[in-house]
C-alpha cells in the first residue's frame, strides 16, 4: 500500500499532511528539502523500504497489477491515431515505477541484513526479470510500437528529433534484439531461453553472494602480513582467519605473505569459491546465451551484446583487447622480469618464476623497495571522515554543488548515512545519496553505487530527482584509531562517486536514458576519469593529512614515487584486466564446451598460466551482467584518459569549474539520451584520441 501511495499522492498533498500528522516520519529537513524541489517542476522523495517479506511480496503484486493493466490499456489503444506519446513514451511511463521497485530490491538483496528480507528481494528481482522478458514479448505492445511508426514513417506524424527520436529507434531495435519479427515457434523458444537463463544467472550470483570460505593460518604462516590485520584475524586458538572471500582479506595475506606456500594455500581457496556450485551453471549459462544468439540471427553472444554499444560487435571488441595486449608485449616482459628478480634474491633459486599467486606480492615488495612506497604506511592520512570530506569538496567546486547530511528516516545499517546533493548556484535539489560504509555479514562485498529511484520526466510533467546508495567495504575502524583507507579504496570511492554523481546530476527526460543508463563500454569513463583526482597533489594536499597531527600533510615525494610505481607496474596491471576481457570475450564467441579450459587458457595467453584445479570464473560476478563486456573498462579508460586531458590542460586543472560544468552539461547531464561518441566530442571540443590513453600505460604514442 505505500507503494502505492509513493507514487500516486502528489508532493504537495505529503508536505501539507504532513503538517497536520501526530508523529511526522521523515525528518523535517528532508521534509524542507522535498518542498524546496517544488518551485522547480522537480519531485524528491525517501524511498520506502519495504519491512518484511510480507511486503515486498504484497508492494510487488500490487507494481505489476498496475503495469499489466496499463500495458492492457497501451495495446488496446485504436492503432490507427498510435502517436509517440500513446505508444514508445507510454511505455517509458509505465516500466518506470516497475524500475523503481527492481532497482530498490536489488539493492536490498545486497544490503539486508536479514536473511529471510534478502530471499524475498532475491524472489522479487528474480520475478521482475522476468516480467521484464515477458513485456518485451507482448505483441499487443510491439503492434501499437509498430502502428505508430507505420503512421511515422508515411510523414503522418511530427518529426521527432533528440531523445525521442534515440528513444523510438532503439525501442524499435530492442524489438528486434528480443526476435518478435520471428515465427511464433522460434519465439516461443527464444522467451523460454531467456527466462532459464534469468533463473541461472539469479543461482549463479546467489551462489556468490552466499560464498564464506575462510582458511586459518598460523601467525608463522603469516609472516609479512601487517600487524594491525595479525591483531583483527586472531581467534581463540590462537591462530588467524582469512576470509578469502572478502576481499580486503585475501589482498592483505596476498601481498603481503612472505612465504609462496601461503600465497598458494590462499590463491587456492580464492579461486576455487562456489566452483562445485556454479562450474556447472556457468557451462549452461554460455551455452544457453549462444541459443539465443543463433536464434536471433547473431553470429555469437558477443556480437549480439555489443550491438547497442560503442563498440558495435564482437570483434572489434577482440580486436581492441588483442592489439593492446600485443603492445603491452614488451613491458608487460620487462615487468615479469624485474619481479622474477625480486624473487630470486628471495629463494636463491637461479631459476626461479613469477606465478599467479606470487605477483601481487612482489608488486608490492618491489614497491616498496624501488619507490619506497609503503601503501600500508599511507593509511594514516586517509581517515574516513577526513577522505568524505575531501571528495565531497573536489565534486561540490568542479560541478557547482552543495552536499548536506542528514538522519535517515529508515536504516538498514546502524552508521548508514544520507545526503542531499543540491545546485549551489541555484539551490534546485537535484537528489540524495546514502552511503552504507562499512562490511556486514551477508552484505555485497565490494563497492558499487547502486540507483534507487532513477530520474525521469513523470507524466504530469514533473520531473523526479534521483536516488542512489554507495554500498562499500571500507577497511573498519580498530579500537582507538578511526577507519583508515588505504589508497586504493580511496580511488575506489572516489570512482563509485563519480557514478553517484552521473545519476543524480541527469536531465534525461526517459528513464531509459537517465544517469547512468549509457552504453555500458561507455559508462565507466566518467568514473574512470575521477581516479586521476587522486593522484593529484593539490586535491590530496587538501584533506590527507596524517590525522594524528595536523601539520602532516601526505608526503609529495611519496605521491611522487606512487605514480612513478603506478607506470611502472601498469603491464602486469593492465595485461591481468585484459586478460580478464579476453576470457570474457572468448566465452562468447561460441563452440564453448569447457568455460573453465577457456578461460584458464585465455589467462595463461594474456597473463600467467592459473593454478591449477582452480576455475575463478565460477566466482566472478562479472559474468552476469558484465557478459561479453569486461573490455568495456579498457575501452573506457580510453575514453577516460582522453577526458581527463580537458582538466589538465585547464586553468585550475582538476579544480577547473569551467571544465567541471561542461562536463556536468555535455556528459552528466545528457545520460545516454545523446550518442556517447557526440557527448565525448561536445566535451572534448574536438575528437577523440587514445593518445593520452597509450600514455598512462607507459607506451608513449
Ligand atoms: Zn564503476
Amino acid at each position: 500500500m505505500r507503494l502505492l501511495s509513493l507514487f500516486l499522492i502528489p508532493l504537495a498533498m505529503l508536505a501539507g499532511c504532513a503538517q497536520n500528522a501526530p508523529a511526522p516520519e521523515p525528518e523535517p529537513d528532508l521534509d524542507q528539502f522535498a518542498a524546496l524541489a517544488a518551485p522547480y517542476g522537480n519531485v524528491l522523495e525517501i524511498p520506502a523500504f519495504e519491512e518484511s517479506p510480507a511486503e515486498v511480496e504484497a508492494g510487488l503484486d500490487a507494481i505489476l497489477a498496475r503495469a499489466d493493466a496499463a500495458l492492457d490499456r497501451l495495446g488496446a489503444q485504436d492503432l490507427s491515431v498510435a502517436t509517440y506519446a500513446s505508444t514508445i513514451q507510454r511505455l517509458d511511463d509505465i516500466v518506470y515505477p516497475v524500475t523503481t521497485m527492481l532497482n530498490r530490491m536489488w539493492l536490498m538483496k545486497e544490503t539486508q541484513p536479514d536473511a529471510s528480507m534478502r530471499e524475498a528481494c532475491t524472489e522479487a528481482v528474480a520475478r521482475m526479470n522476468e516480467w521484464f522478458v515477458a513485456l518485451s514479448y507482448r505483441e499487443d505492445v510491439y503492434e501499437a510500437c509498430q502502428a505508430f511508426l507505420a503512421r511515422y514513417t508515411r510523414g503522418e506524424l511530427p518529426k521527432l528529433e533528440g531523445e525521442q527520436r534515440k528513444l523510438m529507434l532503439e525501442t524499435m531495435r530492442d524489438y528486434r534484439r528480443s526476435g518478435l519479427h520471428l515465427d511464433a515457434a522460434t519465439r516461443g523458444e527464444v522467451e523460454a531461453l531467456r527466462n532459464k537463463l534469468n533463473e541461472l544467472e539469479t543461482e549463479f550470483d546467489g551462489n556468490i553472494t552466499d560464498a564464506q570460505v575462510e582458511i586459518h593460518f598460523t601467525t608463522e604462516e603469516l609472516d609479512g602480513v601487517p600487524e594491525a590485520f595479525l591483531t583483527a584475524s586472531q581467534q581463540a586458538d590462537g591462530r588467524h582467519r582469512v576470509r578469502v572471500t572478502v576481499t580486503s582479506d585475501y589482498l592483505s595475506v596476498m601481498q603481503n605473505a612472505r612465504r609462496e606456500e601461503t600465497r598458494k594455500r590462499c590463491n587456492f581457496a580464492r579461486y576455487t569459491v562456489a566452483m562445485a556450485e556454479n562450474g556447472p551453471v556457468l557451462a549452461e549459462i554460455v551455452a544457453t546465451r549462444e541459443r539465443i544468439a543463433s536464434l536471433l540471427g547473431y553470429a555469437n553472444w558477443a556480437d549480439y551484446q555489443t550491438e547497442p554499444k560503442m563498440a558495435g560487435d564482437g570483434a572489434t571488441a577482440v580486436a581492441f583487447v588483442e592489439d593492446l595486449i600485443q603492445r603491452l608485449e614488451p613491458k608487460f616482459q620487462d615487468e615479469v622480469e624485474t619481479l622474477r628478480k625480486l624473487k630470486v634474491i628471495d629463494t636463491g633459486n637461479e631459476n626461479a618464476e613469477i606465478h599467479f599467486w606470487d605477483f601481487r606480492y612482489y608488486q608490492s615488495q618491489y614497491m616498496k623497495q624501488s619507490f619506497g612506497v609503503d601503501t600500508e604506511a599511507l593509511r594514516v592520512y586517509f581517515p574516513l571522515p577526513q577522505v568524505l570530506d575531501g571528495m565531497f569538496a573536489a565534486y561540490e567546486r568542479i560541478f557547482d554543488l552543495e552536499f548536506e547530511a542528514v538522519e535517515p528516516p529508515q536504516k538498514w545499517a546502524d552508521d548508514l548515512e544520507l545526503w542531499l546533493v543540491k545546485d549551489a548556484a541555484s539551490g534546485e535539489p537535484l537528489g540524495m545519496f546514502y552511503l552504507d560504509n562499512f562490511p556486514r555479514e551477508g552484505k555485497y562485498n565490494h563497492f558499487a553505487q547502486f540507483d534507487i529511484i532513477g530520474g525521469k520526466r513523470l507524466p504530469d510533467g514533473r520531473y523526479q530527482r534521483p536516488v542512489v546508495a554507495l554500498v562499500c567495504n571500507f577497511t573498519p575502524a580498530l579500537p582507538g584509531e578511526p577507519a583508515l583507507m588505504s589508497h586504493n579504496e580511496v580511488e575506489t570511492i572516489f570512482h563509485e562517486f563519480g557514478h553517484a554523481m552521473h545519476s543524480i546530476l541527469t536531465r534525461a527526460e526517459s528513464t531509459r536514458y537517465a544517469g547512468a543508463n549509457v552504453a555500458r563500454d561507455f559508462v565507466e569513463a566518467p568514473s574512470q576519469m575521477f581516479e586521476n583526482w587522486v593522484w593529484d597533489a593539490d586535491i590530496l594536499g587538501d584533506f590527507a593529512i596524517d590525522y594524528r597531527d595536523p601539520s602532516k600533510k601526505i608526503p609529495m615525494e611519496t605521491l611522487a614515487a606512487m605514480k612513478e610505481a603506478d607506470l611502472a607496474t601498469q603491464g602486469v596491471y593492465y595485461r591481468r584486466q585484459l586478460s580478464l576481457a579476453l576470457s570474457d570475450l572468448r566465452l562468447h564467441l561460441g563452440e564453448v564446451q569447457d568455460p573453465q579450459a577457456v578461460v584458464n587458457a585465455a589467462t595463461a595467453e594474456a597473463f600467467f598460466p592459473p593454478q591449477a584445479g582452480t576455475h575463478f570464473a565460477a566466482y566472478w560476478g562479472h559474468l552476469t551482467g558484465y557478459d561479453a563486456g569486461y573490455y568495456g573498462y579498457a575501452w573506457a579508460d580510453a575514453i577516460a584518459a582522453d577526458m581527463a586531458t580537458v582538466f589538465q590542460n585547464a586553468p585550475d586543472r582538476y579544480r577547473d569549474r569551467e571544465a567541471g560544468m561542461r562536463l556536468r552539461r555535455q556528459i552528466y547531464e545528457v545520460g545516454g539520451s545523446v550518442d556517447p561518441s557526440e557527448a565525448v566530442r561536445r566535451f572534448l571540443q574536438r575528437e577523440p584520441s587514445n593518445d593520452a590513453f597509450l600514455k598512462t600505460l607507459g607506451l608513449g604514442q
